[in-house]
């Protein structure tokens, strides 16, 4: 039990003051007021007081990569190592994305595909980490964006195959690249869209045969039309989505994971991260049309679910998300709630109520008057097991890196 700490459900609703939470066997069994709990909750076999702290639901964050997370140094110099280290790098990389607050990952890209091994080794219990959906290999044009960890095809035969071959690897989810994108230096242009409607669309019907979702890399507007009308499910990053896109979006009922971080949080401290000029040069420029572009979805009514993209937590992604024009609880809503529905998990987790998986955080302060307050977590909850971050730290050892 956890009890007379402030409870923030992840449905939006008002918090609760002086709150009680009781789980069992890794599911929640009762959630409300201390008062209506009368004895009961003392009687618990483990009670913990928080008092003065806020219980949350564990993030869900949906756009990570395992192995690439906090990663030193520019995309060139992460392709110079094999896919073996970075895989090495994900069992890590687990236990920060715990430490952080994190129980629900979408892994949308990683070297060599093995983001499925890294998954299965932590299903089996091997690996303390997040519960894991893997993408696998991602697809993507041949010379298109993302080639290091795609599998590159041409045409909607192709397209086919390469889904047909990503399913059958134990992908959770279909990853397309639908655009060019910026972090490399050269040939890869972010206002390109890459495939056509038809071939994204051999992409969306072979998933979707398969009872999998599909999501795709895009930034401008007419590579998100393409991937709206082919069907796709979710757009991430969407860095130079107007209003239109925006609209259309909602329109569709399409996703949007804004990854806001791998721009602002590269433009305000790439250095820290061993970020080469140009790259953050570039996030520069682009910081004031991100959040533009984050501000048409917001006000169009998309869905709109957290993700960080390799170099930010999901505290650092929900107060951008805030300075975007978000309330703090919206944020709060699409961390978690949001995050959940995405995942296809929203029966299971990303709000705290009775039958739900005890997948919970327990944050020092209030994260509605201080955002920071979310990155300051003392306890983690995933399926009930305890992870305490300040006992992870000596384990995960040095980082970033
Ligand atoms: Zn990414």
């Amino acid at each position: 039990v956890l009890k007379g700490g402030t409870l923030i459900d992840g449905t939006g609703a008002a918090p609760v003051r002086n709150a009680t939470l009781e789980f069992e066997n890794g599911k929640i069994t009762a959630v409300g007021r201390t008062g209506e709990f009368g004895e009961r909750a003392a009687q618990a076999p483990t009670v913990i007081d928080v008092t003065g702290k806020t219980i949350l639901p564990g993030f869900v964050n949906c756009h990570e990569h395992l192995d690439l997370h906090y990663s030193f140094g520019s995309w060139e110099h992460r392709s110079s190592q094999s896919s073996y280290y970075w895989t090495s790098r994900a069992a890590r990389n687990a236990l920060i994305a715990l430490s952080e607050g994190v129980t629900t990952i979408r892994d949308v890209g990683s070297m060599g595909g093995s983001n499925i091994e890294v998954k299965r080794a932590i299903d089996d219990g091997m690996l303390h980490g997040p519960r894991s959906l893997a993408s696998g290999l991602a697809i993507c044009t041949t010379g298109g964006h993302g080639v290091e960890i795609s599998i590159q095809v041409d045409g909607v035969d192709a397209v086919r195959r390469a889904t047909r071959q990503i399913l059958r690897s134990g992908a959770d989810l279909i990853k397309i690249m639908a655009s060019g994108g910026f972090i490399v230096s050269h040939g890869d242009d972010p206002m390109a869209p890459q495939f056509t409607v038809e071939e994204l669309r051999a992409a969306v019907d072979e998933a979707h045969s398969a009872g999998r979702p599909t999501t795709a890399h895009c930034h401008p507007p007419l590579g998100i039309q393409r991937a709206v009308e082919a069907g796709v499910d979710c757009i991430e990053h969407g860095a130079l989505l107007d209003q239109p896109s925006a609209e259309l979006m909602a329109k569709n009922g399409t996703y949007l994971v804004p990854t806001i971080g791998e721009t602002i949080v590269l433009a305000e401290r790439g250095e820290t991260l061993g970020k080469p000029d140009w790259l953050i040069a570039k996030c520069k420029a682009e910081s004031a049309s991100r959040m533009e572009s984050f501000r048409f979805a917001v006000d169009a009514g998309v869905k709109i679910a957290g993700g960080t993209d390799t170099c930010d937590s999901m505290a650092d992604e929900v107060e951008l998300m805030i300075r975007g024009g978000m309330s703090p609880m919206q944020a709060i809503v699409a961390a978690t709630r949001t995050g959940a529905e995405l995942a296809g998990l929203g029966a299971q987790t990303g709000t705290l109520a009775s039958g739900k998986w005890a997948d919970i955080i327990v944050v020092e302060g209030d994260p509605i008057a201080d955002v920071k307050a979310l990155s300051r977590i003392e306890l983690v909850f995933k399926e009930g097991a305890l992870y305490r971050p300040a006992e992870l730290r000596p384990a995960i050892g040095r980082y970033p890196l």
